[in-house]
């Protein structure tokens, strides 16, 4: 597997408060390394071999989400995929809905939390949004025309 060459795995964790663990590394690296976010069971599997279960994994996931390193993304039916977000910007998806597709679009509305807490009735102060597109993918238009 291909490594990036800036990327410590291990400073990132120890900056976070946390111990580093060969699971804690791996998962670090492979959702580094992905291009678009990923499914649990892709990471199951890409982690098998430093001996997690998948329990485990999960509970390595949501400390990472707590801490603001990785982001967890509702992008299929039934499926939570994770993303790493640390020092990324701000990025929405848009989801192919024939083939699967996923692409990250830096892209959000201009004071998108201000509107929304302007529309609530019982909001003050609005924090986080989560916003995922779903549509058809270039490839998928080209092959039913
Ligand atoms: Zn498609
Ligand atoms: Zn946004």
């Amino acid at each position: 597997m291909k490594k990036s060459a800036s990327f410590d795995a291990p400073e990132v964790l120890q900056d976070a408060g946390f111990k580093v663990t060969p699971l804690r590394v791996l998962l670090l690296e492979v959702l580094h390394d992905a291009p678009k976010p990923l499914p649990v069971s892709v990471l199951v599997r890409k982690t098998k071999r430093v001996g997690a279960d998948s329990a485990t994994v999960y509970r390595a996931l949501s400390a990472f989400v707590e801490k603001g390193i990785v982001k967890c993304l509702s992008l299929e039916k039934d499926k939570t995929s994770y993303e790493y977000i640390l020092g990324k910007g701000h990025v929405h998806h848009v989801v192919c809905d024939s083939c699967g597709t996923i692409e990250s679009i830096s892209f959000c509305m201009r004071n998108i939390h201000a509107s929304a807490a302007a529309k609530s009735k019982q909001f003050k102060l609005i924090k986080e949004h989560s916003l995922e597109f779903f549509g058809t993918c270039r490839k998928c238009v080209r092959a039913v025309r």
